[in-house]
């Protein structure tokens, strides 16, 4: 290899350079960033990482960018947090999560893979950027273009939660809402980029998209004291987070930075959009495309992409692939709310459900190390609980009132109780 990094077929091995490509011209293949390991080894070390910035970018030596790539977006480094509450509902006892609801610039771990992709869009001299979202790509994409000062057009199924849509039009990107599914979205950007010179973050640009997710398993090494957990709970639309966790593990081992060690791969779907859990399940290697009908519009992804990667992760690693319905999504979201304090959007839902349902069926052992990935914030999906929780009526400000507001909660047996000083 010439270069410390260029595309790769995933399937021929085709190299193909570096530049905005995403299908080999050989065999229309996924193509895929592949870096030079000998020479990743003397720059990505657990010294030189503890030396970099508190973000992403401290990973950058196995990252798609140029040596004198200057970072403009600080995303990344979200805690890792054990929790203990959610692990005693759910029969666990070593439970971790990776809080990608925090994640910035947009709150979600989209502003990951978004920071690679435009690095790399600039690079290669687009002044216009774009995407097809389900809906935190969007928002992601907005902000970040709008630092750099690019062009955008960001195309979303028109019936997208409104939080999403408001959250990419604060920035001043152009909104493109089609109707029609995110599979239909995904087509038309893909002509789009076709025809017109665009960096298409998760079509054109999709290989160096993808690398910016490894760097949720970096962080899960390095918080770990880099070590390895045992299992890693993951929300699959596309299906590339799971593979590129994956991809990261497998490179810190090639490093000798931690230790080798066969991590288990669980992937988590909404029951109204699980053509990569169904394939899981089955047994198959094809995956079936599916229409989606789920509140985790941010996993809605009928023809997933990086589909039959996901699932071979899943099945080499000895994992498994669950699915959830809406409504266990909504409960989902407000046992981890109310057990560890973390608001999560639909898609933490699905991952937090599921995460319970693999211990229920003893698809993971309680004292296994164990990291859930929440990949999104709930203030961008509040409507799923509309209806949730009553009004209490407003009191007068007067201490009487607020004792007669007691005495009936406590009548409603909501348990509350106040002890006198
Ligand atoms: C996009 C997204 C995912 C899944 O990402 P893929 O890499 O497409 O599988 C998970 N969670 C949230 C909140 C997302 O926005
Ligand atoms: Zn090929």
């Amino acid at each position: 290899m010439t270069t410390v990094y260029e595309l790769r077929c995933r399937e021929c091995g085709k190299t193909c350079g570096v530049q905005p490509l995403s299908i080999c011209d050989e065999c229309f293949s996924p193509l895929e960033v592949a870096f030079d390991l000998e020479y990743a080894r003397t720059r990505f070390t657990r010294e030189a990482v503890s030396q970099g910035p508190l973000n992403m970018w401290r990973y950058r030596a196995l990252l798609p960018v140029s040596d004198d790539y200057v970072p403009r977006t600080p995303a990344g480094f979200t805690p890792l947090v054990p929790a203990p509450q959610l692990a005693a509902h759910v029969g666990a006892r070593n439970l971790y999560i990776k809080n990608d609801a925090v994640c910035m610039p947009t709150l979600s771990f989209k502003d990951r893979v978004v920071a690679v992709a435009l690095a790399n869009a600039q690079a290669f001299g687009f002044d216009t950027v774009g995407c097809s979202s389900t809906g935190n790509l969007a928002n992601a994409v907005a902000a970040q273009a709008a630092r750099l000062g690019l062009k955008t057009f960001i195309l979303v199924p028109a019936d997208l939660e409104p939080a999403k849509i408001l959250n990419t039009q604060v920035y001043g990107a152009t909104l493109v809402r089609v109707d029609g599914s995110y599979d239909h979205v995904n087509r038309l950007s893909s002509q789009i980029a076709d025809r017109y010179s665009c960096g298409f973050v998760n079509v054109n640009l999709r290989p160096y998209y993808a690398e910016g997710s490894k760097t949720v398993g970096f962080e899960i090494a390095e918080q770990l004291g880099w070590r390895l957990p045992d299992n890693v709970v993951v929300p699959m639309a596309g299906g590339s987070l799971i593979t590129k966790i994956r991809k990261a593990f497998d490179e810190l081992i090639a490093l000798g930075i931690v230790e080798n060690k066969e991590v288990r791969f669980f992937g988590a779907q909404a029951t109204g959009c699980s053509p990569i859990a169904t394939a899981v399940k089955n047994g198959s290697e094809f995956i079936e495309p599916q229409r989606p009908n789920t509140i985790a519009r941010s996993l809605a992804i009928g023809n997933p992409a990086d589909g039959v990667y996901a699932a071979r992760a899943i099945r080499k690693t000895g994992g498994w692939a669950e699915d959830v319905s809406d409504v266990e999504i909504v409960s989902a979201i407000q046992e981890l709310a109310e057990t560890e304090g973390i608001f999560t959007e639909t898609a933490g839902g699905v991952t937090t459900a599921v995460t319970a349902r693999l211990y229920a069926h003893g698809r993971i052992q309680p004292d296994e190390l164990t990291v859930t990935c929440i990949t999104g914030n709930g203030l961008k999906t509040t409507d799923c609980l509309n209806g949730a929780y009553e009004q209490n009526k407003a009191i007068r400000p007067r201490l009487a009132d607020f004792e007669e507001f007691v005495e009936e909660q406590t009548a409603a047996s909501q348990g509350l109780s106040l002890a006198g000083r």
